[in-house]
């Protein structure tokens, strides 16, 4: 029996998702989703997905990586702003770190974050990715 990808993704918590909170009250959409709106303090929330469709707001190149990112360096951090305000940090792949400028249109990518080779335990989240 096969691993069926669409099922293996409902099974990953909603961040990975890209499911987040709008405020009924305020229309605050906060991302993770929480039960107080951070803004109007209101507990009505309809559940959105974003759209993965952002650009870079701010970006740091990281040249001396924690120990679990070894091997990626040299990689960009970046702040990144999807059209409904919600900021994201996360790594921008695919691109010459020096490409990379602020106010670059990426895109959300569900991605392999980072591998444990000993206990073979793969963590994934986004990453973004040129538009
Ligand atoms: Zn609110």
């Amino acid at each position: 029996m096969s691993l069926n990808p669409a099922r293996v993704a409902r099974e990953f918590p909603s961040r990975y998702r890209l499911e987040a909170a709008k405020c009924a009250g305020c229309g605050h959409v906060a991302f993770p989703a929480r039960l107080v709106c951070p803004a109007c303090r209101g507990t009505k929330h309809t559940a959105v997905t974003l759209d993965p469709a952002g650009k870079v707001l701010t970006f740091t190149v990281i040249h001396v990586p924690p120990a679990e990112f070894k091997g990626q360096a040299p990689y960009v951090l970046a702040v990144v702003e999807l059209a409904d305000g919600v900021r994201v940090t996360c790594q921008v792949a695919d691109v010459d770190p020096a490409a990379v400028k602020t106010g670059m249109p990426v895109s959300l990518e569900f991605r392999r974050i980072q591998e444990d080779g000993e206990a073979g335990v793969i963590a994934y989240g986004h990453k973004a990715v040129p538009a």
